[in-house]
């Protein structure tokens, strides 16, 4: 939630509380935190955690297991409470494996994907060999960690052209702060996410499919509004890059770079912020 929207928020809720409403604003007592894992190539891994509690999204590609069990190793991370698989690609599940070796996981979600893809079957063999609970995802779920609420979003049809589209999306909310994970949603996908009811002035969003752009990539960042944007890439296409300077967005770019923010419960604010490690030309 944006300032100018939580003070008016907040105006509101006082004049609802003098007139005796009972209606209160979601409460954190105590920090949150987001990280963005800096991937070698264009993948997603991002962590949320909330007291004990912790959250992952996606995994990173293969390449990034090591840096990606380093990372959760000094965040003491050894239990997921969740890990959602937003789609079967390398970028994303790569990670799985080295995961599963290393870290207890209570509850896997992913969504209903039945196309071929002999690594995400390889990915499902190992989540039954590891006995990790997986769901498989068809109505949107909404799940509490420590101060955590987290709203998944499926995909509302049962196939698509490519696996981009099966993307489950998330809207974790900590207290006021509000933030939307995307997956790699390209236009259908991201038509649907539009009518699945995204908060408007998000503290943060991650952009879909790596900031590269469809026809309705404009109309989610204008929803949005988000303060606070991350690429999961080193750079957006042009007309992403061109409404997220529209809607005033500050952009965050994690391929290279762990990116840290915490949140109070009212704002989002990233916490460090290291060089971008120059690119590899070889990087795959
Ligand atoms: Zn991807």
């Amino acid at each position: 939630m944006r300032k100018n929207t939580k003070r008016l928020l907040a105006g509101v809720l006082t004049g609802l509380a003098l007139t005796g409403c009972s209606a209160a604003p979601p409460q954190a007592s105590k920090q949150a935190y987001l990280s963005f894992l800096g991937t070698r190539d264009d993948a997603d891994c991002i962590l949320l955690r909330s007291g004990a509690s912790s959250v992952m999204i996606d995994t990173g590609e293969a390449v990034d297991s090591d840096h990606m069990l380093a990372w959760l190793e000094e965040q003491n991370v050894t239990r997921l409470d969740c890990l959602i698989l937003t789609h079967p690609d390398k970028d994303h599940i790569g990670g799985v494996p080295a995961l599963l070796e290393q870290v207890e996981v209570a509850q896997a979600l992913q969504p209903d994907y039945r196309g071929e893809n002999e690594r995400n079957d390889q990915m499902q063999q190992l989540l039954r060999e590891k006995g990790v609970p997986t769901m498989r995802v068809q109505t949107e779920l909404e799940l509490e960690y420590g101060e955590l609420s987290v709203r998944v979003l499926p995909p509302q049809k049962e196939t698509y052209k490519g696996e981009n589209n099966y993307s489950l999306a998330a809207v974790v909310t900590h207290g006021q702060v509000e933030m939307v994970f995307t997956g790699d949603a390209q236009k259908k996908r991201t038509k649907e996410l539009l009518e699945q009811q995204l908060p408007s002035g998000a503290d943060l969003l991650k952009l879909p499919h790596h900031g590269r752009a469809n026809s309705q990539s404009a109309a989610l960042i204008q929803h949005t509004q988000p303060q606070i944007a991350v690429v999961t890439a080193s750079e957006a296409e042009e007309e992403v890059a061109q409404a997220l300077a529209e809607a005033g967005a500050e952009v965050y770019y994690s391929r290279g770079e762990d990116l840290y923010f915490v949140s109070d419960g009212s704002s989002l604010t990233l916490t460090e912020q290291k060089p971008l490690e120059a690119q590899s030309d070889q990087a795959a």
